[in-house]
């Protein structure tokens, strides 16, 4: 009896202090820096809204539902906003405006609820990567930022804005920058084939260098060689790059670009769906809206007229 006694005191005072470390742990996990407090949480994985708060700690993040009674030293009240998680922006032109002090901070970005933003998309950009990241870390950034190999940087440091295919010591060369990015840090490499140099670079070349960047887990980004009537032979291009070099394949900026090629986007989905459908890693971006923007000479002027960049074409045109 006696034994039992104990025994069940035992199993008591076990439970109390079992009770009050939960509580104590709760006490803990509730007191946060940040509290967003009563929004609608969007987990950004496609399953729906769901009423909750978010307390952030150490940076680390914690889902809590709506009747919590965590605290914070900082509220924010949500009511009637989306807490979601950070947006990426997958095609920026942000190379440039990143290491400038008076852009660097990317407000218009945060505005918009982006947090990571991707440059050196359409083959410009910066090639060396590590010199890059190391800029936008000694003087901090905005927003998170992860850089592609800027293809047509990369080929005219390697061999100039020529209007021919690599030699054999060229196309080494590019593809000893490219391993090199890779390992700084680049998460894949991007095309620009309507654009001086890129346009120029035949597809076997292109998937000499992306393999390099396979190798890394890199993805393979490209603005595709055309995007009006040559449309569907450019998205066969860059899935044949994909599949020679076993990058994932992501096409920016998707459109059928001019009267004669309207309609023609969903044929160009359906070989995306195609390619898919047969165990390609496959994706695409596209516009808010249905208008674009370029320069006007990579719209107006042929490529042959284009060779050597802007100042050899301003010496053509005079
Ligand atoms: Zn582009």
């Amino acid at each position: 009896m006696r034994t039992m006694v104990v025994g069940c005191f035992g199993w008591l005072l076990a439970c109390c202090v079992s009770v009050w470390a939960q509580e104590a742990a709760q006490a803990a996990a509730a007191r946060f820096e940040v509290l967003l407090e009563n929004g609608v949480l969007h987990r950004g994985d496609g399953s729906p809204g769901v009423a909750g708060s978010v307390g952030i700690r150490g940076g680390r993040i914690s889902l809590l539902p709506a009747d919590s009674k965590a605290d914070a030293d900082q509220k924010i009240d949500c009511r009637g906003l989306v807490i979601a998680p950070g947006f990426i922006d997958l095609h920026t032109h942000s190379d440039e405006p990143l290491l400038d002090r008076r852009t660097r901070g990317s407000v218009n970005y945060l505005m918009q609820g982006c947090t990571t933003m991707v440059t050196g998309n359409c083959g410009f950009g910066p090639v060396d990567t590590a010199k890059f990241l190391a800029e936008i870390d000694q003087f901090g950034a905005g927003t998170n930022v992860a850089h592609l190999i800027p293809h047509g940087s990369l080929r005219a440091e390697a061999m100039g804005k020529v209007n021919r295919a690599a030699t054999a010591d060229e196309l080494q060369r590019m593809q000893t920058l490219a391993e090199q990015a890779m390992q700084d840090g680049a998460w894949g490499m991007s095309t620009g084939l309507i654009y001086i140099p890129g346009t120029f670079t035949p597809t076997t070349e292109l998937t000499a260098i992306a393999g390099v960047v396979s190798r890394h887990g890199g993805i393979y980004a490209s603005h595709i060689r055309g995007e009006g009537t040559e449309l569907l032979s450019s998205i066969e291009e860059a899935l044949e790059i994909g599949r020679g070099s076993g990058c994932r394949v992501h096409v920016s900026h998707f459109k059928a670009s001019g009267r004669a090629s309207w309609g023609t986007l969903r044929l160009a989905i359906s070989r995306i769906e195609a390619a898919r459908a047969g165990g390609q890693l496959v994706t695409a971006d596209q516009y808010p809206y249905t208008a674009s923007s370029t320069s006007l000479e990579a719209t107006l002027l042929p490529a042959w007229a284009r060779e050597g960049g802007r100042e050899a074409l301003e010496k053509r045109l005079n």
